[in-house]
């Protein structure tokens, strides 16, 4: 097994671009043993098995654009949508790529292939990505987000595209905050703010709602780890019926544990993807409900950010 231990991973001398190219190489590794997600399946996907997830070696994405639907304060973003979740949401607004790690184009990594090893794979080089992502910046990008579906399943390849961006841009990790302490490790020092989800209040709406079992313990987990290690925003997302389950408990978890971080409370809930197959997901939020949750969030003094 390779060794995953602090000091073989973290390198704080290196420049960020040369310290995720190093990353990158060892995620890559680790993929021989998959441990990225917190579902610790131990699969090993650089010889075709699949975990969870059901995500190969080979990352795929399916949209890699500026976007300016995101926190005001992180916009425009230049955002790389990376294809497969370790979740499974059955209300996921993009429902259809993140349950297929396949879809989209291959995202592919450079490690030692040549010009026609790339063309015989079909995909779009993580440099070629690179230059959109600058470009953009040039252009008034404020950020680069890497995203999902969930990121860190295909951490080997959002390592390799961070090697190839500017030590000083700006990045953004968008993930639903289910990952390994493995992850975190690789992660460290790497992205500049964790804009990580807290989607569920209780471990059986996460089971029921997202086929995720232990999940509250790791997402407190890595909010807390997130806190002290970079800039964090937690989202949450209303949901109808789970203001009580579900925003109740996170909001006062928050307050106790996390009290200055900033929180982006979304009431736009639309029934997407399977959200129908649960009674209570079959609208939107209720006026009520929404202002029964900001109440509750000024009642804890939760640090909202739109
Ligand atoms: S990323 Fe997570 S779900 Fe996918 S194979 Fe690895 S441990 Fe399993």
């Amino acid at each position: 097994m390779i060794c995953t231990a602090p000091e073989k991973i973290f390198a704080p001398a290196q420049s960020r671009p040369a310290l995720a190219r190093e990353r990158a190489r060892i995620a890559h590794e680790l993929l021989a043993d998959c441990h990225l997600c917190a579902h610790d399946c131990g699969v090993n996907r650089l010889a075709g098995e699949t975990g969870l997830c059901r995500a190969g070696a080979d990352a795929h994405f399916f949209s890699a654009q500026t976007e300016v639907s995101d926190e005001l304060e992180l916009m425009p973003v230049f955002s790389v949508a990376l294809s497969g979740c370790d979740m499974r949401c059955d209300f996921c607004i993009t429902g259809k790529e993140s349950w297929n790690p396949r879809s989209g184009d291959a995202l592919v990594a450079t490690r030692g292939e040549n010009a026609a090893d790339l063309l015989r794979r079909r995909g779009v080089a993580a440099t070629q990505l690179a230059e959109q992502a600058k470009s953009a910046l040039a252009n008034g990008a404020k950020t680069i987000m890497v995203l999902g579906g969930e990121p860190t399943i295909y951490l080997p390849a959002a390592l390799e595209f961070v090697s190839h961006l500017p030590a000083d841009a700006k990045l953004i990790w968008k993930t639903n905050a289910h990952g390994s302490a493995q992850a975190r490790e690789l992660l460290d020092g790497i992205f500049d703010v964790w804009l990580a989800d807290f989607k569920f209040g209780n471990d059986a709406c996460a089971e029921r709602l997202a086929k995720t079992p232990n999940y509250v313990r790791v997402v407190r987990e890595n909010l807390l780890w997130a806190n002290d290690h970079s800039e964090l925003i937690v989202r949450h997302l209303l949901m109808p019926g789970h203001v009580e389950c579900c925003w109740r408990p996170v909001a006062e978890w928050l307050a106790e544990n996390l009290p200055d971080v900033k929180v982006n409370l979304r009431s736009g809930f639309w029934p997407a993807w399977h959200a129908r197959r649960h009674g209570e997901l079959a609208s939107q939020i209720s006026t009520g409900e929404n202002e029964t949750a900001f109440g509750l969030a000024r009642e804890l003094g939760i640090n909202l950010i739109q």
